[in-house]
């Protein structure tokens, strides 16, 4: 799928990588968003952003069960179409050079990125969100309740 580019822009630096192994993730499914180029793509994702659709497969549905009672929630997908071998970036394309851990870019060596968006309802194994920032068809890796919102309950005495 096509949406970004991996030309080297001035002063970035590339190293040598091995073939990537993705092999150890399963994704639970695809992040359907309105944007289809890195160029359309928020930076980050706005709560106030467009509806988007988290579509799970099979057999991951059965697992969103309690999910609808949190107004935010996490999502963690695979930023699949970056290049990964870059250590330094020029992510403005104005000379101003930051190490790839400096940044929340794509372009890292496991290119996962994180949002906290607003849950707006469920519709069976579909999650419908706003605040993404990610292109269509986006693999998705995992969800996960809000920090915030989570309260472990007390072990009860016996
Ligand atoms: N919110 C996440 C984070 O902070 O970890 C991602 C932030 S990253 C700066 C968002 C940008 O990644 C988008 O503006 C777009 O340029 C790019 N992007 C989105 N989906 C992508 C994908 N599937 N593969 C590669 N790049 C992607």
């Amino acid at each position: 799928m096509g949406g970004g580019s991996s030309e080297l822009r001035e002063n970035e630096v590339a190293v040598e990588l091995p073939e990537p192994d993705d092999a150890r993730l399963r994704f639970i499914g695809r992040i359907r968003t309105p944007w289809q180029t890195r160029e359309e793509c928020p930076r980050q994702g706005s709560p106030d952003g467009p509806e988007c659709r988290v579509e799970l497969s099979e057999p991951w549905g059965a697992a969103l069960a309690g999910l609808d009672d949190y107004e935010s929630i996490e999502l963690l997908y695979w930023l699949d179409r970056g290049r990964r071998d870059l250590v330094l970036q020029n992510p403005g394309r104005d000379g101003r050079i930051f190490g790839t851990f400096a940044l929340r870019s794509p372009v890292r060596p496991n290119p996962i990125g994180t949002s906290l968006v607003r849950l707006v309802r469920v519709e069976g194994s579909t999650l419908i969100v706003r605040g993404l920032d990610c292109l269509d068809g986006t693999p998705l890796i995992d969800i996960k309740p809000d920090r915030c919102a989570f309260v472990p309950k007390a072990p009860k005495k016996p």
